[in-house]
């Protein structure tokens, strides 16, 4: 070994021990000077950040790309599983992103039209192409419903999932259901009044119903068949103001004597209530 490089080899070793010796008062040292000067130069660092990451993405994004499909193909379950945490977490976000999405692409009213198509087509279907009731010929979609012939439409809705016009388009329109309008949908399967008590409510029902309407008719057509006619609240609140009222239909008819039947209150049949809560769901979109 000549001279120099002895020398050279004896100051690099006192460099070291020197460096060992003070090790952290430089390391802290040079740690606050990145700070500050990352304080200072902050915009200036991230957009030559930026910059230099967009370049190297521009050149080599096949590259990445690819890499990325297979590490999320490799570590799908466990992607998954972190996914599923963030989003039970984050379920404000997750609710409101996807809020803003659907409005923004428009996704409610498109399923409503949708379901609307479905429902047109199914009901033509089963009423031979005049989308009428099979009973008294109304006509108005909004106060139509598929009744199951056999009347065994709750058996069968627990087996459907996606619900009876799906269903029913899905497996070629079975010959299990016909159009009926509300009305005679609840005629046809009424519920027969046997007991003392059914026959006090059904009493109170109709004692109720004159005290609205004393020909005993509704207020939007010609139907006067006590049995489908039914009291309305005409602001359109009745479904919170029912259930704030215990004791069901009954317990209704009771309040609205109690108070002396207040105002605010009129009678419709099941055809015309049913197509005023349709619109009035409708417009408030
Ligand atoms: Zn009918
Ligand atoms: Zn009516």
């Amino acid at each position: 070994m000549n001279k120099p490089d002895e020398k050279r080899k004896k100051k690099r070793e006192y460099d070291k021990i020197r460096y060992l010796e003070k090790r952290d008062e430089i390391l802290s040292k040079n740690r606050k000077h990145n700070k500050e000067y990352y304080l200072k130069n902050r915009d200036k660092i991230l957009n030559h950040h930026k910059a230099y990451n967009k370049e190297y993405y521009i050149i080599n994004r096949d590259e990445i790309l690819a890499k990325t499909k297979k590490r999320q193909k490799d570590n799908r379950d466990v992607i998954k599983i972190r996914e599923d945490i963030w989003r039970k977490n984050n379920i404000k976000r997750v609710r409101d992103n996807k809020r803003e999405w659907n409005l923004l692409n428009n996704v409610n009213e498109k399923a409503r039209q949708k379901r609307f198509a479905l429902k047109t087509e199914v009901m033509r279907h089963y009423s031979n192409g005049t989308s009428s009731c099979k009973n008294c010929k109304a006509n108005d979609l909004d106060a139509l419903c598929l009744d199951h012939i056999n009347n065994d439409g709750t058996e069968h809705r627990k087996t459907v999932g996606q619900g009876v016009y799906f269903w029913a388009k899905k497996n070629n329109f079975p010959p299990i259901l016909q159009v009926l309008c509300w009305n005679c949908n609840f005629l046809k399967s009424r519920p027969k009044i046997i007991t003392k008590n059914q026959r006090s409510d059904a009493k109170m029902k109709e004692r109720t119903l004159k005290a609205y309407s004393p020909e005993l008719k509704c207020n939007s057509c010609p139907e006067t068949n006590p049995m489908v006619l039914t009291i309305d609240h005409v602001n359109g609140n009745g479904k919170n103001h029912r259930k704030s009222i215990a004791g069901g239909s009954a317990g209704f008819y009771r309040w609205l004597r109690f108070n002396n039947f207040p105002s605010g209150y009129q009678v419709m049949c099941l055809n015309c209530n049913c197509k005023r809560e349709i619109n009035r769901i409708r417009c408030s979109k």
